[in-house]
């Protein structure tokens, strides 16, 4: 990839906040790596219900001071009160902050929502009547419908809803299938969607995570991808090798239509960013 061409994606990483001391530096080191690889922002997660208000605003700002490249904190406002999300908000741009992914989030089955606001496109609405044009707004979409969406259609129109609301950018949730995309994309289009949407890239290297988070999420993963990753058996190390020549397939094909960037979902590791940024020469 030509220089002009890789100065015009916009690439990503996104971390979850860690528990615990020995993730903190875990994490610590998978940053230190990732920065060479020079992202044009690191992203992190933050609980539904504010679960990890205070760790996701720690991590964004030791990542800042590390590397100072961009942090972009996740907010979601499922099962917290708007007072709080606006306080929320309000601390990112006082300490300079002026990027946000927002969310909606999902509470633990057994959770009831405590908050009023109910879906993302409320939450972007909240940021631009709190501080105006500050926030670069990005948000999620689902090239495979989101999991709880009555139809296709309607997911799509509420996807519309929150760039009304104001979103600059979106970020996909993951997919194996690029054709999902691309389709996703037309449609966006034909409805007079503009923003930039850069799809999520999950490596794959866990296959048994991979198999929990898919039945969660709602992302498909084609059959004959799960059936080689389960005819390894326990051979990790092939499922890692099969994973990433997948997932660096997919980037391929994504980039190579056009897509305007990848946002890789890292789990806080380095090795597969690196070898997808290696095989696509994007550093
Ligand atoms: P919404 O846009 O609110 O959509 C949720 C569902 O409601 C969809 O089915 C949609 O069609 C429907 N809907 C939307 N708006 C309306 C409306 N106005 N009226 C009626 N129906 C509507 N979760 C976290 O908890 N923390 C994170 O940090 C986090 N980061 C993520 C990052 C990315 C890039 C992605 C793709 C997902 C992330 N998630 C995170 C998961 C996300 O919170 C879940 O996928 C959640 O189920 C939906 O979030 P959303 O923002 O897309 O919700």
């Amino acid at each position: 990839m030509n220089r002009l061409a890789r100065n015009s994606l916009k690439l990503s990483f996104e971390f979850f906040p860690p528990r615990t001391e020995a993730a903190d530096e875990k994490l610590r080191g998978t940053i230190e790596r990732l920065r060479l690889l020079r992202p044009d922002f690191f992203s992190v997660t933050y609980g539904a219900g504010g679960s990890t208000r205070d760790k996701t605003f720690e991590t964004v700002m030791e990542i800042r001071e590390m590397t100072g490249i961009d942090a972009a904190p996740h907010v979601s406002c499922v099962g917290s009160a708007p007072a709080d999300l606006t306080e929320v908000i309000h601390n990112y741009k006082k300490h300079g902050f002026d990027h946000l992914v927002a969310l909606r989030g999902d509470l633990p089955s057994g959770i009831a929502g405590g908050g009023t606001l109910r879906h993302a496109n409320e939450l972007v609405e909240l940021i631009r009547r709190e501080t105006g044009e500050h926030f670069h707004i990005e948000v999620a979409c689902y090239p495979e419908f989101h999991p709880q969406a009555h139809s296709a259609e309607q997911d799509l129109e509420n996807f519309r809803r929150k760039v009304e609301a104001g979103a600059d950018s979106a970020i996909t949730q993951y997919f194996y299938n690029a054709d999902a995309y691309f389709r996703f994309l037309e449609s966006c289009s034909s409805l007079g969607i503009g923003i930039p949407i850069v799809p999520g890239v999950m490596p794959i290297t866990n296959r048994d995570q991979l198999v929990r988070f898919s039945e969660m999420c709602g992302a498909e993963i084609p059959r004959w991808i799960l059936k080689r990753l389960y005819d390894f058996g326990d051979d990790l190390e092939s499922i890692r090798g099969f994973g990433i020549d997948i997932t660096i397939r997919l980037c391929t094909q994504l980039l190579d239509a056009g897509a305007p960037g990848l946002h890789i979902y890292t789990m806080n590791k380095a090795e597969a960013s690196e070898a997808i940024w290696a095989a696509l020469d994007l550093s």
